[in-house]
């Protein structure tokens, strides 16, 4: 019998999604309303163990980290540092805030942020440090708040990858930051389809943002009038966007909120799994998260060493001959032709991203994928290796 081929990620949607969004959809009100509300107040709980923190539901991570610089108040001219080993969206909304993305190398092998990198990028233009914890390994907030306290900085934390991520005890986004914003587009650790959750410990950010989200139109003129008798009437207090949630989608995110701590499980038993599988290969594995740490394995990249005699792209190629889905993260910013002809980044200026590039492979690692699917992906692998 021909192997059916393994995508590299699916999403894990059950019976209670979708009877919450048939449920959403017969109620009648199909925008933003009472279940993305609810989805706020349970995100908030999920992530902040009793601390307060204010969660505000937008239609994607991409968004929510243009409403949360617009928040900080960065704009024309202002620089924000971000590692290039990264996906676009956590530079380019400070493009579009008329800001300077300001690129820096991560290190080897946790593929976070390099906080000398920091340190060395920055001007007196500089206004926040963009963090992402990459493939949900958390980063080194310590050194990196120290940097940004030292220079008068804002933190923001790319927190599509870290959910749930823990850094020294602290839940990623339980006031970890100025802003913490997670995404739950279809190849996340939760998904709605496409959506994001801004949190932050800041009331006035989080109302900014949520003036901002949706055409700049004032809650609190819009409950004033609308708890009278002139249901119509608001007030647009600021150049404000569309970047509302939907119930729909937000009906989605709850059912899997419900499942977040399952997901993360069996990730984790997957990751322990391949590493215990290839351990002796000639790869570089990702590690096990220390004490008072959790990494959420959203991705498990593997890196091929220089022994191995055969390319990243053919490696992957054999892979999906195989059935067997891959993919890369990332493909360095400073290696694409927007970012170079902008900001003028050329091949070599950063070096420890160009070469975690050249060898990393991300494995499927998802909680849709059987014993017997984990269990081939590393058959396969060891195969590969092998016979090369
Ligand atoms: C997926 C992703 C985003 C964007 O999330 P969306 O919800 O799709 O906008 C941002 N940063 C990183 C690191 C991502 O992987």
């Amino acid at each position: 019998m021909q192997r059916q081929f393994m995508p590299f990620a699916l999403p894990d949607i059950g019976p209670e999604e979708i009877d919450a969004v048939v449920q959403c959809l017969k109620s009648g009100w199909v925008t933003t309303g009472p279940i993305s509300k609810a989805f706020e107040e349970e995100f908030a709980n999920y992530i902040s163990f009793g601390k307060p923190v204010y969660a505000v539901a937008v239609n994607s991570a991409s968004m929510g980290l243009l409403l949360a610089m617009e928040a900080l108040g960065i704009g024309y001219q202002d620089e924000v540092i971000v590692p290039t080993y990264t996906f676009s969206a956590s530079a380019m909304m400070a493009v579009h805030l008329g800001a300077k993305p300001v690129l820096v190398d991560i290190l080897s092998p946790c593929l976070n942020i390099s906080p000398e990198a920091i340190e060395s990028a920055i001007t007196s233009k500089t206004k926040a440090i963009m963090v992402v914890h990459f493939a949900g390994r958390p980063a080194n907030l310590d050194a990196i708040k120290k940097i940004a306290k030292k220079h008068g900085l804002f933190v923001i934390e790319d927190a599509a990858h870290a959910l749930p991520t823990i850094y020294n005890g602290n839940v990623i986004g339980s006031n970890t930051s100025d802003v913490t914003v997670f995404s739950f587009y279809a190849t996340k650790t939760i998904t709605c389809g496409e959506g994001g959750m801004v949190v932050t410990a800041n009331k006035e950010i989080a109302d900014r943002i949520k003036i901002m989200r949706l055409h700049g139109i004032s809650r609190d003129v819009f409950d004033r009038y609308t708890s009278s008798d002139v249901k119509w009437a608001y007030e647009i207090v600021a150049p404000g966007s569309k970047c509302n949630l939907t119930d729909v989608a937000a009906s989605i995110g709850r059912e899997q909120l419900k499942k977040c701590d399952f997901f993360y499980a069996r990730r984790k038993k997957i990751a322990d799994y391949y590493r215990d599988r290839l351990k002796s290969l000639p790869l570089l594995l990702p590690d096990e998260e220390n004490s008072g740490n959790q990494h959420a394995w959203h991705l498990f990249v593997i890196r091929l060493s220089s022994e191995l005699k055969i390319s990243r792209d053919d490696f992957i190629k054999k892979m999906s001959e195989m059935m067997i889905g891959c993919s890369v993260h990332f493909i360095p910013l400073h290696l694409h032709k927007y970012y170079q002809s902008s900001f003028g980044y050329k091949l070599g200026d950063f070096p420890v991203s160009e070469a975690a590039f050249n060898a990393a492979v991300s494995l499927p690692i998802y909680t849709k994928m059987s014993d017997a699917d984990v269990e081939y992906v590393a058959n396969s692998i060891i195969e590969i290796c092998n016979n090369t």
